[in-house]
């Protein structure tokens, strides 16, 4: 080029100082030319390779943020990862490794000898790894395989395994692990069964049933134990659900309004309740039961939980010994105290509806000499025996009390002196009518001596009442026993010096 140039310069100037100077120029021109030339050059392949250096340091920040990320995301997970080569050796071993395992990475990436000491135990050891080899020559992934390990400090983990082995163009790289520790969850496991068991014992040998009910009509039972046979006759089986019967068609109809009412309540108010009623056993008895229970607010709607027992003995032994405290021994007949307790109550009773009320006192003629002539055995049996005749003129709302001895107390609500003397005479009648038979086979006539005084036709309290009858059979006695006296007014009026029968014995 530049040849060809100075021969076009040559066939233009044709003097020589000019053509000189203008080669000058040109060389320089060229020069310049090639320069700024050259520097383009450079100057596009350096932006070039500043774009390829500014892509490279972008990729490598990005791979190295990628690294950092995963490396954190690994050792920041809360479970145990670790990496092996094909040779087993550990190449990745996070922090939750160490944590679980005390074997920090240092002691053990680049070896292979970890697993000796997480299992000291050579043939569990083998075992492990049969066990791991065995699921990985399926081709498939090791899942939930639980193992015991020894950690540093000698405490035993149980941990829960995940692993696969992984393959870069199908030549094995190594594997990877994932364990989490479930000793805690394992340990708890345990004692929820253990307590399960407890329960269960415990349920068995509790007295009576402990359960679990709906608040519906038909006390749906969710769950009894097995303490519900004996109870009720029936197998847990046949009343949870309803599946045979509902436990409400169990109790007695008397009870079932007051405890439904009660439990109701106990619901309402979310408290605690103790109930006795009657339920019908399989066997077409009643029992007595005791119910001690709860409202609970359950996910699928209110429910009851407690226990019932059985407290039949106790109700009886209960009633035996109300009649023992209100009851005379001899004759079933109520005993003094509760006479006094009864009548108080009556008379009350008779004052405020403002009817009359009366009261024969009866006393056994001559009864020391059944005693004297037949022995002290004929006498109770005669004492029985009058009871029972008497027992059996009462009405329903009448009262008959042995007073103490061969007397008793006849209350007769309702009735003036003149209803109750006709009472008396049937009394009487019914005595002479009915010779008593002693234990030796004889048999005795006897004869009653009767004192019959009436509010307020008489008297106007209980004390004076019986008083009042107590004197009016006294006066029955001396006027030749085998009499009906009637009471004088009490206090005597000042006025009346005489005494005043409103019937003469008869
Ligand atoms: P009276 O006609 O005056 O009533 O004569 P009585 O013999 O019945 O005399 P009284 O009523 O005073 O005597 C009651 C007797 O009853 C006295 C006592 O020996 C006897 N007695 C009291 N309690 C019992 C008892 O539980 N069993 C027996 N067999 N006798 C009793
Ligand atoms: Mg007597």
């Amino acid at each position: 080029m530049i040849a060809g140039s100075d021969a076009l310069l040559h066939g233009w100037i044709t003097d020589h100082a000019l053509l000189m100077q203008v080669q000058t120029w040109k060389g320089w021109f060229f020069a310049l030319a090639t320069g700024a030339l050259l520097f383009g050059l450079l100057y596009r392949l350096f932006r070039q390779d500043a774009g390829l250096l500014q892509r490279y340091a972008e990729q490598r920040s990005d791979v190295h943020m990628l690294n950092q990320f995963r490396e954190s995301v690994i050792d920041n997970a809360s479970i145990w990862i670790n990496v092996l080569d094909s040779s087993a050796k550990v190449m990745l071993w996070n922090k939750a490794a160490e944590q679980i395992s005390g074997y920090s990475r240092d002691e053990v990436v680049g070896r292979s000898d970890i697993w000796e000491h997480l299992y000291p135990d050579s043939d569990y050891r083998q075992s492990v790894v049969a066990k791991v080899n065995e699921i990985l020559a399926k081709g498939v992934e090791v899942e939930n395989l639980e193992t015991r390990i020894r950690c540093r400090d000698g405490q035993q983990k149980i941990i829960d395994w995940s692993s696969r082995r992984f393959f870069d163009q199908k030549k094995e790289l190594g594997s990877i692990a994932i364990g989490r520790d479930v000793t805690e969850h394992k340990q708890m496991q345990q004692m929820l069964r253990a307590r399960d068991r407890q329960l269960a014992i415990l349920m068995a040998n509790v007295p009576g049933m402990v359960y679990r009910r709906r608040c519906n009509t038909e006390w749906t039972l969710r769950f009894v134990s097995s303490g519900c046979l004996g109870l009720t006759g029936y197998a847990a089986d046949d009343l949870v659900e309803n599946r045979s019967m509902s436990y409400a068609s169990l109790v007695h109809p008397e009870d079932r309004e007051r405890v439904q009412h009660e439990t109701h309540h106990a619901l309402r108010e979310n408290q605690a309740f103790a109930l006795e009623y009657r339920i019908r056993h399989r066997n077409g008895q009643h029992r007595w039961v005791w119910e001690q229970g709860r409202a609970v607010q359950a996910e699928d709607g209110p429910h009851l939980e407690g226990i019932i027992v059985n407290i039949t003995d106790r109700k009886r032994m209960e009633r035996q010994l109300e009649q023992l405290a209100v009851q005379d021994p001899l004759t079933g007949l109520r005993n003094r105290r509760e006479l006094e307790m009864a009548l108080q109550e009556a008379v009350e009773r008779a004052e405020h509806e403002r009817k009359p009320l009366s009261l024969l006192w009866i006393d056994i003629d001559d009864f020391k000499q059944i005693n004297d002539v037949h022995g002290h055995l004929a006498g109770d049996e005669v004492l029985r025996q009058v009871s029972r005749m008497i027992r059996d003129h009462l009405r329903t709302n009448d009262l008959a009390a042995r007073f103490g001895g061969d007397e008793i107390v006849m209350v007769l609500p309702g009735m003036d002196a003149v209803a109750a003397t006709r009472i008396a005479e049937t009394l009487q009648q019914a005595m002479q009518s009915m010779p008593l038979k002693l234990p030796s086979g004889e048999a005795v006539g006897i004869t009653l001596s009767i004192g019959v005084a009436a509010v307020p036709e008489h008297v106007a309290t209980a004390e004076q009442l019986a008083e009042a009858a107590d004197r009016a059979m006294y006066r029955a006695k001396e006027c030749g026993r085998n009499q009906i006296c009637n009471a004088l007014p009490f206090p005597p009026p000042p006025q009346h010096t005489a005494p005043h029968e409103t019937r003469e014995p008869s």
